[in-house]
């Protein structure tokens, strides 16, 4: 069976910057489940196993407008310290999770200083080139439900 929309995908992936870091994988933690056409992973990936089957590997580079977008320098932003309750404890490179119009959103400090708090609210990964080496597990049909709610359910995925 083809990748394709509609189809739930499960993979096994390790993701290296530039540097040959690794950023993330599935290593240890079994196959990443997703739907195919809704999204659930960044554009260029997507694009990359359409048409694949199980069993493939695929290697992609992907650009940052095809994965978390490029750095935007007004996402960062100076917050006074009294805004957050251990304020002495708070340290660059301490993630938090806002609530925003467009709901939750993790933002990191990058500078505290005695009167302010800078946050950063761009992706961790943005303006990053991401490179996925990808091993396609299983391709099966979706569920109608899973359809409906636009991601997987089951063992490896959202259990709702
Ligand atoms: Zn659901």
């Amino acid at each position: 069976m083809q990748i394709s929309a509609n189809k739930v995908v499960s993979i096994d992936y390790t993701l290296t910057n530039d540097q040959g870091d690794v950023i993330d994988t599935s290593n240890g933690r079994g196959p990443l489940a997703y739907l195919q056409g809704y999204g659930n992973i960044i554009p260029g990936l997507e694009t990359a196993l359409e048409g694949k089957s199980a069993g493939e590997a695929v290697q992609v580079t992907v650009a940052p407008a095809e994965g978390y977008g490029e750095r935007d320098d007004a996402l960062t932003q100076a917050v006074p310290r009294q805004m957050f309750e251990n304020a002495d404890e708070v340290q660059i490179g301490m993630q938090f999770q806002t609530m925003t119009e467009q709901g939750p959103h993790v933002v990191t400090v990058v500078n505290v200083d005695d009167e302010n708090v800078t946050v950063d609210a761009n992706h961790p990964l943005a303006g990053q080139t991401l490179n996925f080496d990808v091993s396609i597990i299983e391709v099966r049909d979706a569920s109608e439900e899973e359809l409906e709610h636009g991601h997987v359910h089951g063992p490896e995925g959202e259990d709702h």
